[in-house]
């Protein structure tokens, strides 16, 4: 197989996210995936010319501003942009039929769920991260450790931390991360290594891991990530929910305070200056300028008027 052919998925499109998609806009791709349910906010500037501060205005999601960049940087493979936070619902829809998936999420919650469904989907999964003055990758082929196996035995090094990412990290890491997604193309029967990289020295340090024989996901297929289907993001601006669960934003106007509906179907609400909150219609939250609790009892409310319905078991 070689990248002409070849349908990458990029989930999560923040700093190394980006920095990659960037990476490979020069590169002949069949086809790229930008999974993130994210918008544009003023952080998401800074050192980097992808987003521009129209996204920012515009309460633009990443995946679609990720998509109009690379358009913009001349990119011609086709893309698709799916403006969603992925998780246990729909997870197994969104990664159908990728021939590998790029998790640049940073969410240790999110990443078990990516790799629990790629196992599953026998699909290549690319788990990159970089923390202040390191980094690592690692391509799981699913002939050795996954990120479960990862995360039972080494979880304090892949903790989730929200660091400032340089933009000079993510550029090396991309290049290493495109390079290693290469090697795998010319030979899938190399065992994977676990590579770490410094920013300070560009030193890199591989090591093959074994897979852990108790592992839920790759091991035993006993995985699950629990009922609670929503989750509050920690890193970025604001609080983050994710109800995995499209919802007809018209419908839910009526109940909301002055909203103001966008072209796309999603909502942006000001209760003042300072306090905002973004719905979008596949049923993720961003509440600006809210305490935690007011976040919830937003989300309480909207559930008590049966606007709102629970999520139902996932679909595989
Ligand atoms: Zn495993």
């Amino acid at each position: 197989m070689n990248l002409n052919t070849f349908n990458i998925v990029v989930v999560g499109a923040g700093a190394l996210g980006s920095a990659f998609l960037k990476r490979i806009s020069t590169e002949r791709i069949g086809s790229i995936k930008i999974v993130d349910g994210d918008v544009v906010t003023q952080k998401n500037l800074i050192n980097q010319k992808f987003y521009s501060a129209d996204d920012v205005a515009g309460y633009v999601q990443k995946a679609d501003a990720a998509k109009t960049a690379l358009s913009r940087l001349g990119m011609t493979t086709h893309v698709v942009s799916e403006p969603r936070y992925i998780g246990q619902l729909n997870a197994y829809s969104i990664l159908r039929g990728a021939d590998l998936v790029v998790d640049a999420t940073d969410n240790i919650k999110t990443r078990l769920i990516i790799n629990n469904a790629c196992s599953k989907l026998s699909i290549p999964l690319m788990i990159a991260s970089i923390r202040k003055t390191e980094g690592f990758f690692y391509l799981i082929n699913w002939k050795g450790a996954c990120f479960n196996c990862l995360y039972r035995n080494l979880m304090p090094s892949i903790n989730t931390a929200c660091d400032e990412i340089s933009v000079d990290s993510a550029r090396f890491l991309s290049e290493l991360m495109f390079n290693c997604i290469i090697s795998f193309l010319n030979d899938h029967s190399q065992p994977p290594s676990f590579t770490t990289v410094s920013f300070e020295t560009h030193s890199q340090l591989s090591i093959t891991i074994k897979k852990d024989p108790n592992c839920e996901t790759c091991e035993k297929h006993s995985y699950s990530p629990g009922s609670d289907a929503s989750f509050v993001q920690i890193c970025g601006d604001g609080i983050k929910f994710s109800l995995q669960h499209d919802l007809d934003i018209a419908k839910l106007a009526a109940e909301l305070p002055n909203p103001q509906i966008k072209d796309n179907g999603n909502a942006v609400i000001t209760v003042t200056g300072r306090k905002r909150a973004f719905i979008s219609r596949y049923g993720d939250f961003l509440f600006i300028g809210y305490s935690e609790n007011d976040a919830h009892l937003f989300i309480e409310r909207l559930l008590s008027l049966g606007i709102l319905t629970s999520c139902d078991i996932p679909h595989e």
